[in-house]
């Protein structure tokens, strides 16, 4: 079990870091000094039995002819563009 959510952080200058944060907390890129901002949470969402945003459940298919296998949390396929359906439940 992975009960820790984890954020996707982004600073000013588009760089990006995946961890978990804790409420309150400033963080701040090492490199450039510059803040970090929340701009997602990171599927799987806690609590989940896998911490692996590739895993099976966490995938769908596109929907489109190629029928490629697309992470949930997407809204449009990144292999046709096409815009995917709004998840069930
Ligand atoms: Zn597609």
């Amino acid at each position: 079990m992975s009960p820790r959510q984890k954020y996707r952080l982004r600073s000013r200058s588009d760089r990006e870091v995946i961890r978990e944060v804790e409420p309150g907390k400033h963080y701040v890129d090492g490199e450039s000094g510059e803040p970090f901002a929340v701009v997602g949470k990171l599927i799987p969402l806690a609590p989940s039995p896998s911490s692996l945003p590739y895993a099976v459940e966490n995938l769908r298919l596109c929907g489109c002819s190629l029928e490629q296998l697309v992470q949930r949390d997407l809204n449009d396929c990144p292999h046709c563009d096409r815009r995917l359906p709004a998840l069930e439940g």
